[in-house]
């Protein structure tokens, strides 16, 4: 048994996070939270994720913009409101929940989705729904497009 010196620990998990790598009010929204979960904890190399997107911007006849630098990912529009999304290179996740994450992913990916859709992007009841949508079609069992030939593990 773990006694505390004072009485104020307030009851939280990993360091605040519902959900390591998302955010509190984007998990508590969403319907899909152990595939949110599960997603957020899958690492995903630089090509699959190339690979991925290239399968959503099909499945959604859009052309996003990829590019690879942003430590903590982004997505939407860029200045010339072209769909973009910008991600780490550096698998994750790592002690703090980032890194490149199929979580990550599809939560940037969201973000286009949703400028493409509605001309707009925040983690709202909207976001969510789009997120939610992306985590059922896309965030099962990852099938790389190519076989692989090297176990990059
Ligand atoms: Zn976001």
């Amino acid at each position: 048994m773990i006694a505390f010196a004072t009485g104020r620990v307030k009851p939280r998990l990993c360091a605040g996070r519902l959900c390591a790598g998302e955010y509190n009010g984007v998990f508590r929204k969403s319907v899909q939270r152990d595939r949110l979960r599960q997603c957020h904890a899958k690492p995903i190399t630089v090509r699959d994720a190339h690979d991925l997107i290239r399968r959503m911007d099909r499945h959604y006849k859009t052309s996003t913009r990829v590019r690879f630098g942003n430590r903590r990912g982004a997505g939407g529009f860029d200045s010339k409101r072209r769909p973009y999304i910008s991600l780490p290179t550096q698998s994750g996740p790592d002690r703090s929940g980032r890194g490149l994450r199929l979580g990550l992913v599809l939560h940037e990916y969201a973000h286009v989705l949703q400028c493409v859709r509605q001309n707009v992007t925040n983690h709202g009841a909207a976001f969510v729904n789009v997120f939610d949508e992306l985590l059922c079609l896309f965030g099962g069992e990852f099938q790389p497009l190519q076989p692989r030939l090297f176990d990059e593990g």
